[in-house]
C-alpha cells in the first residue's frame, strides 16, 4: 500500500486566506503533501484551478459557512446556501452526490482573536438517507485549538511556540465521533487546518499568522491507498475521496514528529483488514498490529475505552466485536489517531 500525505481546510484568497491557489500548491509541496482540499466559505471560484498544481493534487470545494454550524461540503458542483439549517445543507450535499466534515464541532470560547463557530445540535450526525454513505467529524482543527489559547499577554508566546497553543481533539468531540461508530454510523475523523495564512500588524511589521508551507507541517492526514496517486486528475480525486469517506486514514501532529510508515491493522492467517475495514470473528479470533516505529506511548482504544497500552508496538488476539482504533500521545500533544477498523460478530 501506498501512504499519501494531505491536509484538510484550507482557504485561499477566493474567500479570507492571504494566498492564491498555486502558492498554496507551492507551499504543499514544500511540505511533502501530496494531496489537498481548499474549502473557502461559501464559494467554489477556486474550482477552475482544481487540478495538479505543483504537482500536488488540489481539490476544490466548499467550508458552508452560516454563524454556527459550519461544514465542509466535498465533491458537490454547486455552492450550497448557508442560509438551510444544518440538516438541510447536509442533505443537499448529498442530495448533490457529495459528502461532508462537520467542522471544528466543539469551539468553546470566544476572545479577541476568534468568534464562536460552534457546532449547536449534536444529534445531527449524517444525511437524512444515510444509504451506506459516511460522514467525518474534524476532531482537530488547529486554528481553533491555537486561538482558544489565546490571550493579549500569551500571544506573542504563542506565535513563537505555537505547539505551546495546543490541546488535541477534546474529550467530547472523540466521545461523540465513537458512539457514532459504536452505534453503526460509520463516521470517519479528521484533522484540519482552517490555515488561512493571514496577515496582521505588528510593531515588527506585517506577521503572518501562520505560513501556509509552515502549516502543512502540522496535522497531516494519510490515506492508505492500493497504489500512488494517479497522475490522472480524476481517478486521483475519486481515489483520495473514496480513501476519506471509507476511514482509510491515520492522522499526525508533524510538530511532535513524523509517523510515515505507521503500521496499523487486523489479521488472520493471510487475512488482512485496514482502517475503514469490516473484519468478521466468524472463522476465529482476529489479531490486532500496531507499530509507531519510534519510542512513543500507544494506546489500542476499543468502543470508545483504553484496551491497552504500551510503547512502540502493541499486538494482541481479539474474540469481541466493536470498533477498534489506535492512537498515541507524546509529551504535550497528541501525535498519532487512526480511524477505526470495524471487528463484527
Ligand atoms: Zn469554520
Ligand atoms: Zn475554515
Amino acid at each position: 500500500m501506498h501512504v499519501s500525505p494531505g491536509a484538510i481546510h484550507i482557504h485561499s484568497q477566493h474567500s479570507d486566506g492571504s494566498g492564491s491557489i498555486s502558492h498554496i500548491a507551492r507551499a504543499a509541496r514544500q511540505a511533502g503533501i501530496e494531496w489537498m482540499i481548499i474549502t473557502d466559505h461559501d464559494t467554489l471560484d477556486g474550482r477552475i484551478e482544481q487540478g495538479y498544481n505543483h504537482d500536488v493534487l488540489t481539490l476544490v470545494d466548499q467550508e458552508i459557512t452560516p454563524f454556527h454550524n459550519h461544514f465542509l461540503g466535498l465533491n458537490v458542483d454547486r455552492v450550497i446556501s448557508n442560509t438551510l439549517a444544518p440538516q438541510q445543507f447536509i442533505d443537499a450535499t448529498y442530495d448533490a452526490g457529495g459528502f461532508g466534515i462537520i467542522a471544528h464541532p466543539d469551539e468553546q470560547l470566544y476572545n479577541e482573536f476568534k468568534g464562536l463557530f460552534r457546532w449547536d445540535d449534536w444529534n445531527i450526525n449524517s444525511p437524512t438517507n444515510l444509504a451506506g454513505r459516511s460522514m467525518g467529524i474534524e476532531l482537530w482543527n488547529f486554528m481553533s485549538d491555537w486561538g482558544e489559547h489565546l490571550t493579549p499577554n500569551n500571544k506573542e508566546f504563542l506565535y513563537a511556540f505555537p505547539h505551546r497553543g495546543l490541546s488535541g481533539p477534546s474529550k467530547a468531540t472523540l466521545e461523540w465521533w465513537d458512539a457514532l461508530n459504536i452505534a453503526g454510523k460509520r463516521t470517519f475523523g479528521i484533522w484540519g487546518l482552517d490555515a488561512h495564512a493571514f496577515l496582521r500588524p505588528s510593531p515588527f511589521g506585517r506577521l503572518q499568522v501562520f505560513s501556509y508551507e509552515w502549516s502543512f507541517k502540522t496535522l497531516t492526514n494519510y490515506l492508505w491507498l492500493p497504489e500512488k496517486l494517479p497522475g490522472g486528475f480524476h481517478a486521483a480525486m475519486r481515489m483520495v475521496y473514496g480513501a476519506l469517506a471509507q476511514g482509510r486514514s491515520y492522522m499526525v501532529n508533524r510538530l511532535e514528529g513524523e509517523c510515515a510508515n505507521l503500521e496499523f491493522f487486523a489479521f488472520r492467517g493471510a487475512e488482512r483488514w485496514y482502517a475503514g475495514d469490516i473484519a468478521s470473528l466468524r472463522d476465529g479470533p482476529i489479531t490486532l498490529k500496531v507499530n509507531v516505529g519510534s519510542d512513543a506511548p500507544v494506546r489500542l482504544v476499543h468502543n470508545g475505552k483504553e484496551a491497552l497500552s504500551g510503547k512502540t508496538s502493541l499486538l494482541t488476539t481479539v474474540n469481541t466485536s466493536g470498533v477498534y482504533r489506535m492512537e498515541s500521545t507524546k509529551s504535550l500533544t497528541p501525535w498519532v489517531m487512526t480511524n477505526p477498523i470495524y471487528i463484527t460478530r
